[in-house]
């Protein structure tokens, strides 16, 4: 038996695997990664959208090692130097009064406790969140997570309330062409007047609705938890203001906002720092993980002193989050954003992405969308519905044997979710480009 098939029997049977011939990888190199038999692939999915500055960074793994031997861990009862620099470095992103941070683990952990900490303020407990969201496993968060294929059948996140995804391309009221982004289509467009999108009016009103509805007057909800762009649920972008005003609507019934950065933040949208920013959207608690450590276990909380202070009434302990480890990472990874100017490489190789990919004569693409280089290509039949799961599953196998590794998501599995490390070049572009258009039309 070889090591593949032995792993298989060995992990979960659930467990997430996209390629009938599974891959075993051995050594990553910025923007590449290659397999035991020595064959180099172009990574754009970037281990679901969290090696941000490319694989095995000289600068990232000299602060590990460099950290490795001098202290590896003292738990957080005791302050280290890492952990202060760290905490100063990643609060310096955020404006006031978003300067309180809770080091943690992962993605999932940093919304469970974003919860906690919402409900604790608000002394309310309901939750809302959208449908075709993702926000992890823990049993809480998975209440929160509305993606039918990630929820088991047991008992999870109780009162956590579901709104209508506002899905500018599946969704009822259109509205593709007021997403902010290079790319403009002829699918679904609302017709709006410059600064008023109508698509977004009626994902707004839906929400006031509901909060309507679904809440007492005297106890709205605690929290309002949203990723900026989904991810996982295929690279949803929200017309422009949604977020903006679905926000202002929890606030102002006394709610907080959750921004959920786990795979829109550290400058991947090119445009801003944070998704949030992107939709003018002033939250008052951020999680973030996956991008935070390039690949190291990381996760954080930032919020206000308001929200945080309450929580302070019972002790607050986790083990490993803030690590020496970790922070020496986090702060590393922090940097080389800054020095290689990431951000910048985002917007402008994103943005000849995004036009590269809507210039693909190809009618099986339905949809272009994203920012920066959080990019999502939705494939259609010709009569406009999902193209089929094994027709996906194909192009993927094939994007695969050709040297080039992409994501795939949506409810339907259609999705192409390309998230490369921000270090990539507009040469990958064209090669990855070339790839994926000769996959469709070999299997659409
Ligand atoms: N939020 C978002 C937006 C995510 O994409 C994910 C992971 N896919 C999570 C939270 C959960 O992160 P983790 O897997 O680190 O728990």
């Amino acid at each position: 038996m070889n090591r593949i098939t032995a792993l298989r029997s060995l992990l979960p049977k659930g467990q997430v695997s996209y390629y009938k011939d599974q891959l075993l990888i051995v050594r990553g190199d910025r923007q590449f990664l290659f397999d035991s038999n020595g064959k180099k692939y172009l990574d754009f999915f970037g281990g679901i959208v969290t090696v941000s500055v490319g694989h095995c960074h000289p600068k990232v793994n000299d602060a590990l090692k460099a950290q490795v031997d001098k202290l590896w861990h003292t738990t957080s009862i005791y302050h280290t130097e890492p952990i202060y620099e760290y905490a100063q470095k990643l609060t310096s992103k955020f404006d006031d009064p978003l300067k309180v941070v809770f080091f943690v683990n992962s993605g999932s952990e940093a919304n469970d406790l974003a919860l906690a900490l919402a409900r604790n303020y608000t002394g309310r407990f309901d939750v809302i969140s959208m449908r075709n969201g993702y926000h992890g496993m823990t049993q809480t968060v998975l209440g929160a997570t509305n993606l039918g294929n990630w929820k088991p059948t047991i008992p999870h996140g109780f009162n956590i309330f579901k709104t209508l995804n506002a899905d500018p391309y599946r969704g009822i009221w259109g509205g593709a062409n007021c997403r902010d982004g290079p790319v403009q289509v002829k699918n679904r467009p609302c017709d709006c007047s410059p600064g008023q999108c109508k698509a977004s009016d009626k994902y707004v009103e839906q929400f006031e609705d509901m909060l309507l509805h679904d809440f007492s007057h005297s106890s709205g909800p605690a929290a309002y938890l949203a990723e900026s762009i989904q991810g996982v649920g295929g690279t949803v972008q929200y017309p422009k203001g949604f977020l903006e005003r679905a926000y202002k609507a929890v606030q102002k019934r006394g709610g907080v906002a959750i921004a959920d950065e786990v795979q829109t933040g550290f400058g991947r949208l090119g445009s801003h720092f944070w998704g949030f920013q992107s939709q003018n959207a002033k939250p008052d608690i951020v999680t973030m993980a996956k991008g935070i450590g390039n690949g190291f276990p990381i996760g954080a909380v930032v919020t206000t002193k308001e929200i945080a202070d309450p929580f302070s009434k019972s002790l607050y302990f986790n083990t490993y989050g803030g690590n020496p480890l970790a922070s020496a990472v986090g702060k590393a990874v922090l940097e080389v954003i800054e020095e290689e100017k990431l951000q910048d490489n985002c917007a402008e190789v994103g943005d000849y992405f995004l036009k590269q990919l809507a210039a693909l004569d190809e009618p099986a693409i339905g949809d272009v969308r994203g920012k920066g280089l959080m990019i999502g290509v939705e494939l259609n039949e010709a009569d406009g519905k999902p193209l089929a799961p094994a027709k996906s599953a194909a192009i993927f196998e094939e994007t695969k044997n050709r040297g080039l590794l992409i994501g795939k998501g949506g409810i339907y599995g259609n999705v192409l979710r390309i998230k490369p490390p921000m270090c990539i070049t507009k040469k990958d572009v064209d090669f990855a480009v070339d790839i994926i258009a000769q996959s469709i039309a070999k299997f659409k």
